[in-house]
């Protein structure tokens, strides 16, 4: 249920943040019947979490498992089929999504929406009490150091505490809890640090004549790359995202920057000359690439609070959602008396990794490969071509996307030489026929504008 004010002050569990990862968290614990406290410091709707998402099929997959209902969270949101990449003037490459059930589709979400929807959803839910602009300030411990408990505050009420079997960060990158319960960071990657700004526009110009909904990511092989994401009632959230230092370099306030960026890219300003930017820019500094450990005494964290990375691969949310399924079914059996807290917090921590870290490895190998290296030209044009245009790496990439395909196969040697050798006869047909190629990039003034 949805609450005003908290009047019951001992709960089985906990979840400070109610987003991707607390709202599916308390759903689950809900469908077990089990007595959760949800406290979010915003309220709903209201100001979007920074974040500009795709989401996928086998995102929306778990979605369904929490009841939450498509219709509002994609609301007058365009169902999108293809999605296209290019590099610089040298060659683009139309990928088609993935299909995960009955969904060949994928959606670019506003969050407000988005968010709403996961929170509402707990309305369902007669275990679980959700309360809007309460803000954790800390955390209750017993005298062995386990944590029983949060202290708060909400508008209408004193500071407060109150008591729980355990509590769960699902609060963000930048967790509250994390930092109460002394979660240390076990693995990170500061060497791939990037910024990322974006706002939503009206009126941007169609990707071609198909003048269908598109993902449009446009990488200029200098440390920068934009993406096009439409997004709700005709919006479309176009985002400049680079190499940290690169982008700290830059001079002018974070607008003029963001602007500047876009206009000294002819391929991503031919969409954007008769658009307007519909609201104020959002973002990030230094989005950082860590893991944090997962769990303690009385403890645990859930979504970004314990795994965040670059945004690249669009994993995020279906981490966060992922994340709290494990948690969930933990929580579960420790509730039932099936496993004690330590057992039930290990294999938490083993089911997570086991399906994180992979992933993790090749977003940080995709950010590096499309943000940092600055490959020569000829590599850039050719080789990188002809892995990107072969129809093994397109359905590979895709399906790797929604954790069908092992990123390790995707990147190993027989696979890139197949795609390598598949290009290159391409190449050699295409010389001996008239066709149009596909790949090739159309000057732009001949493309929308
Ligand atoms: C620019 C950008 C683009 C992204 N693009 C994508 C994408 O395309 N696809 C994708 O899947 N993911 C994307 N992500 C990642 C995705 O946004 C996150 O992984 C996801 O939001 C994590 O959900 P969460 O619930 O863990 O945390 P959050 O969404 O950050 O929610 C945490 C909540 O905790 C609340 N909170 C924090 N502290 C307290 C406190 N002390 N008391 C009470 N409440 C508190 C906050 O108010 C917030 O609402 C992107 C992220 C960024 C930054």
């Amino acid at each position: 249920m949805l609450a005003n004010t908290i009047q019951d002050t001992q709960y089985d569990v906990i979840i400070v943040g109610g987003r991707p990862a607390g709202a599916s968290l308390a759903a689950r614990l809900g469908q077990q019947n089990i007595k959760t406290l949800i406290v979010e410091r915003a309220s709903f709707p209201s100001g979007a979490a920074v974040s500009t998402p795709f989401i996928l099929g086998h995102t929306m997959r778990l979605l369904d498992e929490i009841e939450a209902d498509e219709d509002q969270y994609a609301e007058n949101t365009p169902p999108m089929r293809r999605f296209v990449l290019e590099f610089k003037d040298y060659f683009r490459a139309f990928f088609p999504v993935a299909t995960v059930g009955d969904r060949d589709y994928i959606y670019s979400v506003n969050r407000v929406k988005f968010d709403t929807a996961l929170w509402n959803n707990l309305q369902k839910f007669d275990s679980v009490t959700a309360v809007a602009n309460f803000s954790v300030t800390g955390l209750t411990k017993d005298k062995n150091g386990r944590i029983t408990g949060i202290t708060g505050r909400h508008p209408q009420q004193e500071e407060m505490t109150i008591s729980a079997k355990c509590v769960v960060g699902a609060d963000g990158r930048y967790s509250t809890v994390a930092k109460h319960a002394g979660a240390k960071v076990t693995e990170q990657r500061k060497d791939l640090d990037t910024h990322l700004f974006y706002a939503y526009w009206d009126g941007v110009a169609d990707y071609d004549e198909q003048g269908d909904a598109v993902p449009h990511i446009h990488t200029s092989v200098d440390g920068f790359s934009y993406v096009f994401m439409p997004s709700a009632d005709g919006q479309v959230s176009v985002v400049a995202q680079g190499q940290s230092d690169l982008y700290e370099a830059l001079e002018g306030s974070a607008q003029e920057v963001y602007l500047n960026l876009l206009k000294r890219q002819p391929y991503v300003w031919r969409r954007m000359k008769n658009a307007t930017q519909a609201t104020k820019l959002s973002g990030i500094r230094r989005m950082g690439n860590l893991f944090r450990e997962p769990a303690g005494a009385g403890w645990a964290l859930v979504g970004d609070a314990y795994h965040q990375k670059d945004s690249i691969d669009a994993q995020g949310i279906y981490d966060a959602l992922l994340m709290a399924k494990f948690l969930a079914a933990e929580l579960g059996a420790w509730h039932r008396g099936e496993k004690d807290w330590d057992s039930a917090m290990s294999s938490y921590e083993a089911n997570s990794y086991d399906d994180l870290k992979p992933m993790f490895d090749a977003t940080m190998g995709r950010v590096q490969r499309e943000i940092y290296d600055i490959p020569p030209e000829f590599v850039a044009k050719n080789v990188l071509r002809w892995v990107l245009t072969s129809k093994g790496y397109q359905h590979g990439f895709s399906h790797m996307l929604i954790r069908e395909y092992d990123p390790n196969e995707l990147m190993a040697p027989p696979a890139m030489l197949k795609m390598l050798g598949a290009g290159i006869s391409t190449d050699i047909k295409r010389m001996f026929s008239s066709a149009d190629n596909p790949n090739a990039m159309p000057a732009p003034e001949l493309m929308p504008q």
